[in-house]
């Protein structure tokens, strides 16, 4: 089977700074890196890491050509990634020496992929295979809406959290996965539990409380997260869906597909940076826990 996975392209550029930048201030930075970044990107590396075949479905600026090739090196296939002629999407992230960030975001290139690059990338798709979606990027309900009249099993990360974006995706949803802070927006947007949201199967990841798989019907699952140092828990849940979704897209029943994102998880949490240093599958078996 296969993954298809319309998601946002970043370049994470970190810059190391004495403290935060105040309004008028000019600030020399003390360290720079450049690393591959957002939800998409991250669960696409995240979903190859753990052997499925993967294909993103996005968008960069030309000055973008290294994060295809990177995701390329990483296993993704990247045949439906366009050329836009838009910036590529990037988040300047400022570290100040107690590990407090603020961040800038821009979606530029993300937000220019059009229905008919995802129409030409889901023409592929067969019934069966995954469409799985977040909401930093354009056409998301139209992705939805059309993978699921081709059979296609969809799931949606509800992350960054945007309520207009969940109402159009909703009806067509198989899976939805969201955090503790997502879910606690959306109950108060809907007025309604979590548990009574029109899904069959909703996911509800508590960092190192672990997760929560709601199925229409049953009673709700608890799967505690592993014991681990956490050291930088940045794309812990990027890594938790695309495991999930690969569990699942090698026909693994839910819980199974749950444990080995929790794995991912956690391993993923003792390491510093994001799409760079998702672990794969031989060091999720290797793992001693
Ligand atoms: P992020 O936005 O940082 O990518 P998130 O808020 O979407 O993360 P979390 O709920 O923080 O997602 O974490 C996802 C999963 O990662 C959790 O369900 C858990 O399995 C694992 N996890 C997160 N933090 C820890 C931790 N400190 N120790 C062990 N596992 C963790």
């Amino acid at each position: 089977m296969a993954i298809y996975n319309l998601g946002s392209i970043n370049a994470d550029n970190v810059y190391r700074v004495p403290h935060l930048v105040g309004p008028g201030e000019t600030l020399a930075a003390t360290g720079f890196s450049q690393g591959l970044g957002g939800k998409g990107a991250n669960m696409s590396v995240a979903a190859a890491r753990a052997a499925a075949r993967v294909f993103h479905i996005g968008a960069v600026g030309p000055d973008g050509a290294w994060a295809s090739e990177r995701l390329l090196e990483y296993g993704v296939d990247t045949r439906h990634i366009a050329r836009v002629d838009e910036p590529t999407g990037h988040a300047n992230i400022c570290v100040d020496e107690a590990g407090e960030n603020d961040i800038v975001v821009f979606a530029g290139a993300n937000r220019a992929i059009t229905d008919a690059m995802i129409g030409a990338a889901l023409a592929e798709a067969s019934p069966g295979d995954s469409f799985v979606t977040q909401n930093e990027t354009s056409g998301q309900a139209y992705g939805a809406e059309t993978a699921r009249k081709l059979g296609v099993r969809v799931i949606y990360a509800a992350a960054p959290f945007d309520a207009a974006a969940v109402n159009t995706v909703m009806e067509h949803l198989d899976l939805l996965v969201l955090n503790a802070v997502e879910a606690a927006q959306l109950s108060a947007q809907t007025g309604s539990d979590i548990g009574d949201l029109p899904v069959s199967d909703v996911i509800v990841t508590m960092g190192s409380r672990g997760c929560k798989w709601l199925s229409r019907g049953a009673e709700p699952c608890l799967f505690p997260a592993l014991d681990v140092t956490a050291v930088d828990t940045t794309g812990a849940g990027d890594t938790f869906t695309g495991y999930l979704i690969a569990g699942l897209d090698r026909g693994m029943p839910m819980a199974q597909a749950i444990d080995l994102a929790t794995r991912a998880a956690a391993l993923m949490v003792t390491r510093v940076g994001t799409a760079d240093v998702i672990p794969d599958l031989k060091e999720i078996q290797d793992m001693r826990l």
